[in-house]
């Protein structure tokens, strides 16, 4: 059940397919209740999506409708991406609805890293 100004959950999302196999994707990490791949247009050196298998449509969906098992999965998934990157650091990042310009409507987590990163938003926007 949708919790945000987001629209229901479209199974014909391009991560659903994705998770379904239909189209491809540069696989990181595969658990039983995670997904990562690299994202097709990368901001950064690294720049890994991690994704729920379960359809919730954004992190406000994942985190009041997921069980506690698919919650702690997800993030532990997350941590895991995470490893090979936690000396020099890195960073992550989830857009949730139409301000934060929310493009694909299947949660993810962004894993960004290999360089250092910047400020955490554009400057000026008070
Ligand atoms: P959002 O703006 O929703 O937080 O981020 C969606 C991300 O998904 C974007 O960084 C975009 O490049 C990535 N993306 C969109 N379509 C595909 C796809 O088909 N494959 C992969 N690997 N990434 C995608």
């Amino acid at each position: 059940m949708p919790v945000s100004g987001l629209p229901p959950y479209d199974p014909n999302n391009v991560f659903a397919r994705i998770l379904r196999g239909e189209l491809p994707c540069r696989k990181v990490l595969e658990t039983d209740h995670a997904l990562a791949f690299h994202d097709i247009h990368p901001q950064a050196p690294v720049h890994i999506l991690i994704i729920p298998k379960g359809p919730y449509v954004s992190a406000a969906d994942f985190h009041a409708s997921a069980s506690a098992e698919e919650i702690a999965g997800f993030w532990r998934a997350v941590a895991e991406v995470g490893r090979a990157y936690e000396a020099a650091g890195y960073r992550l990042l989830s857009n949730m609805g139409r301000d934060a310009g929310q493009e694909v409507p299947h949660f993810h987590v962004h894993l960004f890293a290999g360089r250092p990163l910047g400020p955490m938003l554009a400057r000026g926007a008070g």
